[in-house]
């Protein structure tokens, strides 16, 4: 699978720790623009509607946008402890009472979601 190079050709981009064991990486690549095919589509700022090209303009609506995006993994299983990859919507679904992107082991099934964030254990 093609790895980004840096996190400015990403869309989306987290690297996560799995308890016992494991972990994942996953990214969205920036798309391309459909219009002029040479500009990275993006965010013009974080809380913009659209995706908008660089180069010629053209803006897309966010949720189209990131609808036809696919999600990127690579993962070391919490379970059976297999090191594989996968692709998958970018599309959260309910995983475990959250919000997740979930991906399944190639290896042995067990489900496995990227909640949006990791709690963090509190620090007194
Ligand atoms: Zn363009
Ligand atoms: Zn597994």
């Amino acid at each position: 699978m093609k790895q980004p190079e840096s996190v400015d050709e990403c869309l989306y981009f987290t690297r996560r720790k799995f308890e016992p064991k494991g972990g994942a990486v996953a990214w969205v690549f920036r798309k391309q623009c459909p219009k002029c095919k040479e500009g990275l589509m993006k965010k013009p700022k974080k809380t913009s509607p659209t995706y908008d090209c660089p180069k010629c303009g053209y803006a897309e609506p966010k949720k189209e946008h990131e609808e036809t995006a696919e999600l990127n993994i690579e993962y070391e299983c919490p379970k059976c402890g297999h090191k594989g990859e996968t692709t998958v919507e970018y599309k959260r679904r309910t995983w475990q009472g959250v919000k997740a992107y979930v991906f399944k082991c190639e290896e042995c099934g067990e489900k496995i979601g990227l909640t949006k964030k990791m709690k963090e254990p509190k620090k007194k």
